[in-house]
């Protein structure tokens, strides 16, 4: 049995990803590397905590040591780098925590690869010709759009958060080590997630929760900001393919063409919650508007015409459909339903 390694598997997307992963790989192993920061939950996992093909460690991706102890334990072929430190907001109050995690720590799980991979530049050790680092990162690497236009894969990078910019840099870490020592790494661009197991600082579990305890909704600025937003599933399923199909050395954007603005998305969710749960007045009376972020991106979008056409992928949900099923996810996490 081959085994890869998943680092950051116990935040939201990591943990979408690796049951599914898991049931559809059956021949592969999963070491799952986590720090269990506040934003990484191992309840997050529960549904696999006894899987034959699972095993996890806690730890930190910056730690070379442990990295190369795992990799000689578990002789992985392959590795899939979702850690992170991935808030925006807190990388404006706190940006050293994101270099720490998300340049370093992807530099240094890229080396041990690199170390454990390749005998010297192009030339893989034997049983390692196929050893694959993919590396997940975001759309906010390319900055901010105007009301028209879409990121593609050619984009110049115009990161603008502290959050951006680490993003940024891992990703032309891992470009360099496909151009210097021709390492076998592909990385994917997605722009926003949704869906079950998001950490309850994000915008849509803060908006159900909000609700549904009768607090003031916050809607940063005027609520116009535009995300182009994908259900996590999708973008589980355009990992896996672009793991097992994707060419060596490329990025591929991954987003469902949903682009919808702030307001619209607490709109949409107060009139589901309105026909599940109603309460004597409409859901949309407690949206409060608050100071903007600084520095707030105005508009993302993905154009992921690369990933449909040369890999065959198609996100399955559209926004109306993914948020019933999130809704009704976080409804039983909050108890109720
Ligand atoms: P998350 O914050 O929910 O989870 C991050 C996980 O990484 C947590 O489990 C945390 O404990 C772990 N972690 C943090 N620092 C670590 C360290 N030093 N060592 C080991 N583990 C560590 O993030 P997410 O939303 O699941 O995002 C996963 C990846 O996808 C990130 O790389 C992020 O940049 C990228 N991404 C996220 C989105 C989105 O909308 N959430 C969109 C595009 C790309």
């Amino acid at each position: 049995m081959q085994t890869i390694l998943i680092t950051g598997g116990a935040g939201f997307i990591g943990s979408n990803f690796i049951p599914y992963f898991i049931e559809n790989n059956k021949e592969i192993h999963v070491v799952n590397l986590d720090l269990l920061t506040y934003a990484g939950d191992v309840a997050n996992l529960s549904e696999i905590d006894n899987h034959p093909r699972y095993t996890f460690v806690k730890g930190d991706i910056c730690d070379r040591t442990l990295v190369e102890s795992l990799f000689k334990e578990h002789n992985f072929i392959g590795v899939i780098h979702f850690a992170a430190e991935s808030h925006v907001d807190n990388s404006i109050k706190n940006p050293d925590e994101f270099v720490r995690t998300n340049v370093f720590g992807t530099f240094n799980l890229l080396d041990v690869s690199k170390e454990y991979w390749m005998e010297s530049p192009n030339v893989f050790k034997e049983g390692f010709e196929q050893a694959r680092f993919l590396h997940i990162s975001t759309d906010e690497v390319y900055g901010t759009l105007g009301e028209t236009g879409l990121f593609t894969e050619k984009t110049p990078y115009a990161p603008n958060s502290p959050y951006s910019a680490s993003k940024a840099s891992s990703d032309f870490m891992v470009r360099s080590y496909f151009h210097t020592y021709g390492m076998n790494v592909v990385t994917t661009n997605c722009s926003n997630n949704y869906g079950p197991k998001q950490h309850d600082e994000k915008l849509i579990p803060t908006i159900i929760r909000k609700a549904i305890s009768g607090e003031k909704i916050p809607i940063y600025g005027d609520g116009k900001n535009i995300r182009d937003w994908l259900y996590v599933l999708d973008h589980c399923k355009g990992i896996e393919l672009v793991f097992n199909t994707g060419k060596t050395g490329e990025t591929y954007n991954i987003g469902g063409k949903n682009e919808r603005d702030n307001l619209y998305i607490v709109d949409a969710i107060c009139s589901i919650l309105d026909e599940i749960i109603p309460q004597k007045k409409s859901y949309k009376e407690q949206i409060s508007f608050v100071k903007d972020r600084p520095g707030h991106d105005f508009r993302y979008a993905i154009d992921a015409n690369k990933l449909e056409t040369e890999l065959g992928w198609k996100a399955h949900e559209n926004f109306e459909s993914g948020i019933k099923k999130t809704i009704q996810w976080y409804l039983e996490k909050y108890s109720y339903l």
